[in-house]
């Protein structure tokens, strides 16, 4: 039988949740608390939430300090909110690349399009600066047909996962891909949101 992930609190809303769904934070030999999104660092991990509010929470409150019991380094607020921010960027990125290189993603407009009219689409990701006619005409087949989109980076960086250039669509087939796919953009977007609040 399969262990069930052990569950822990976030040092920011104190809930309590499966470790698999929190983020995972740890001590360097020198004592700086640092982020392990990919839950492999060695030693002790401390979590909280994947939310701003959550994390800006725990590092006001000092919280780290508590849960390793001692003196925890950590950056200024922001400046570990842009890194964690950067960090998930880069596991959607590489989560996206290994979906192309599996041949589960199409990207540009004709090829989403006719995808989706294929229902052949799970997840969409639209470009953060896709024009607002562009994204209604998307949207429009994507809510009629259930498929989820996400928006994610802009248009000059979308394509650079797959090795192109310029793109303001992407779609990725129905499968193990666009499940973690999903997970990954998941927790980009929650991340964002707790520090719009
Ligand atoms: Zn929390």
């Amino acid at each position: 039988m399969a262990k069930a992930d052990p569950q822990r609190s976030c040092l920011g809303c104190r809930e309590v949740k499966p470790k698999g769904e929190l983020l995972r934070f740890v001590l360097d030999p020198a004592g700086n608390v640092v982020p392990d999104l990919a839950k492999k660092l060695p030693g002790r991990g401390a979590y909280t939430c994947y939310r701003h509010s959550c994390l800006e929470t725990a590092l006001k409150k000092r919280q780290f300090s508590r849960s390793f019991k001692g003196e925890a380094k950590t950056p200024r607020v922001d400046e570990m909110l842009e890194l964690v921010t950067g960090l998930q960027e880069e596991r959607v990125v590489a989560t996206m690349a290994l979906a192309n290189k599996a041949g589960r993603v199409v990207s540009g407009s004709d090829k989403v399009m006719d995808a989706l009219r294929k229902g052949n689409v799970a997840l969409l990701i639209l470009a953060e600066d896709i024009s607002d006619e562009s994204a209604a005409k998307f949207l429009a087949i994507a809510g009629k047909t259930g498929v989820e989109s996400y928006r994610f980076l802009f248009k000059e960086r979308l394509g650079s996962p797959l090795g192109k250039d310029i793109r303001s669509v992407v779609a990725v087939e129905p499968g193990p891909f666009a499940d973690s796919l999903r997970r990954e953009l998941t927790r980009y977007g929650n991340f964002f949101e707790g520090g719009a609040e």
